[in-house]
């Protein structure tokens, strides 16, 4: 199977029967962007743009973020790059950003909330983000998004700013889904998001209400919680009904057990790891639609992640 991967690394992934699926890789770097074309990603599904604002003391000018994203973009070759835009909080600290002592960061001030808390800083992103050519290549996706008027919020700067750049077409913007509200919101976050990506480390830790950060507990974090993939159908379906596609870019787009159930539950891109991506290609390759759909409903039929586990072991041999 890998030996096959390889022979095929540029070659669009498609299911046995022909559907096509899209396998991305995520992003922290400009370095990553080429490992990832190496291995056969056929785009960026998540860039986290953290790399740029953390460990420094002040925020990086428009020209220095614009120069970055451009790089990234050219190192994929022309295929598409979702940026993230920032998402730091109360557990990943940036000097230049204040943000007062929280008692639940993870409940805080984190993700597009801080820029929302920073209006400059979210809008020189985007005008760095919108500079990068070709036009269209990146897409912009909206981290933590818990309703709709978030969304509107970074809409309207998006088309603030495109209009000043006197760009004319409409710029992709879409939306992480990370909480429980956007899960179960998801079909009227697709009426006005191009697309729905599922963060699942955020949607597992607040689903379960388990710290991701927390040894205590991460030992029982497990996004394959029929909880989570009951949430990620809701997605799947929220966002069809409007003629949107859903992506996995949380860490279950690189579990390969996860695989086939996500695919059946409607997932159309996985961002993953780009040393993942041949193998999860060649995997998506050897699938069929019926027996993922089959196998994903009786995964939502289980009692816990451990359940799932053991059917989709048995499913992979
Ligand atoms: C996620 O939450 O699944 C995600 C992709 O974002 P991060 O891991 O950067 O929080
Ligand atoms: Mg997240």
């Amino acid at each position: 199977r890998r030996l096959e991967a390889q022979a095929n690394a540029a070659a669009p992934c498609h299911m046995a029967g022909g559907e096509r699926i899209e396998v991305f890789a995520n992003l922290g770097s400009r370095a990553d962007a080429e490992v990832a074309v190496a291995n056969g990603a056929e785009g960026c599904g998540l860039l986290r743009t953290e790399f740029l604002f953390l460990e420094r003391e002040t925020a990086p000018s428009l020209a220095e973020q614009t120069a970055e994203y451009q790089a990234i973009a050219d190192a994929l070759g022309g295929r598409s790059l979702i940026v993230r835009l920032l998402d730091i909080g109360g557990d990943k600290p940036a000097p230049y950003l204040p943000i007062p002592a929280e008692e639940n960061p993870a409940l805080g001030l984190r993700g597009i909330r801080v820029g929302f808390a920073h209006p400059q800083l979210l809008e020189d992103q985007i005008r760095a983000i919108l500079r990068v050519q070709p036009i269209g290549q990146c897409r912009i996706m909206v981290p933590m998004i818990a309703s709709i008027d978030e969304l509107r919020r970074v809409r309207e700067v998006v088309d603030r700013v495109r209009a000043e750049l006197g760009i004319a077409d409409p710029v992709s913007v879409g939306v992480m889904i990370e909480t429980p509200a956007a899960a179960v919101t998801a079909d009227l976050l697709a009426r006005e998001a191009d697309f729905l990506s599922v963060g699942t480390n955020d949607l597992t830790q607040y689903a379960l209400a388990m710290d991701r950060g927390n040894p205590a507990v991460a030992g029982a974090i497990d996004g394959l919680h029929p909880a989570v993939l009951r949430m990620i159908a809701e997605t799947c379906r929220g966002a069809a009904r409007h003629d949107r596609w859903t992506g996995v870019c949380g860490g279950l787009a690189s579990d390969l057990l996860a695989v086939p159930i996500l695919v059946g539950l409607g997932v159309t891109e996985l961002s993953a790891t780009a040393a993942l991506v041949p193998e999860i290609k060649a995997l998506v390759a050897s699938l069929s639609m019926d027996a993922c759909r089959a196998h994903a409903a009786a995964a939502l039929q289980c009692g816990s992640a451990a359940e799932v586990r053991i059917l989709a072991r048995e499913f992979r041999a």
